[in-house]
């Protein structure tokens, strides 16, 4: 059952906002996909490859998947036919494949990096340094089917609202300097930050992209 209310509410507030939402909607059932899609959300975000693939194949065309989970670079091939942006590029590796994958594919994929800012050693995401030898690497030409359109972070697990907002204004920071840093920084304009608990304090900190579960879908 999807909480017709709470997203009325949090649609209002990225629209005034001018933030684009993604409702996360891993572990629910293709009918809630259909409730929330009849109300005209078009975004959906999964954790899961297996999963988006099936409820990709099940749901109507027009509808953009966002990866949002960790992705193992066995994985990207499955993944790429039916993906519109994957918001956890957190490796060279795995954007190497990425691109390998593409080419194949005559596809240009894109992609956000995700930077860890949260201080729990459980979460995945670059840190600075391999940021910069991406983007360097970027820069260099080496990415010719991939359009880096931003980055992606994920604050701590904590009720602690200034550590919070603290990891979300230093990811608007990172951000703004690796923009900078691009030469072709045209595209590079989304910042992936905010989810149920937090996404209000994500968008007061420069947020333009809020992945929203829970609220939406009730919990999992
Ligand atoms: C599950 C998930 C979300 C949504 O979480 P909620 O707290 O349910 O809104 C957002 N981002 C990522 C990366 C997730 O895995």
């Amino acid at each position: 059952m999807i909480d017709k209310a709470n997203f009325a509410n949090i649609i209002q507030f990225c629209n005034q906002q001018g933030v684009t939402l993604v409702a996360v909607s891993k572990t629910k059932p293709v009918e809630d996909i259909i409730a929330l899609y009849q109300l005209g959300q078009r975004i959906f975000g999964e954790n899961k490859v297996q999963e988006l693939v099936e409820k990709a194949q099940q749901l109507p065309g027009n509808i953009q998947w966002h990866l949002i989970g960790h992705l193992q670079t066995n994985k990207v091939k499955q993944v790429l036919p039916h993906v519109a942006l994957i918001h956890s590029v957190d490796s060279l590796h795995l954007l190497e494949e990425i691109e390998h994958e593409s080419a194949k594919l005559s596809q240009k994929t894109e992609i956000l990096l995700q930077v860890k800012i949260a201080v729990e050693e459980t979460k995945y995401g670059l840190n600075e340094d391999e940021l910069k030898e991406i983007i360097e690497l970027v820069n260099a030409g080496k990415f010719t089917h991939i359009v880096t359109r931003g980055l992606m972070g994920m604050a701590s697990f904590t009720e602690a609202e200034e550590q919070v907002k603290k990891e979300f204004a230093s990811l608007k920071i990172i951000f703004n300097k690796t923009k900078e840093m691009l030469e072709t920084s045209s595209c590079f304009d989304i910042l992936s930050m905010g989810m149920s608990g937090d996404f209000r304090l994500a968008v007061a900190e420069g947020s333009n992209m809020v992945r929203v579960g829970s609220l939406i879908f009730g919990e999992r």
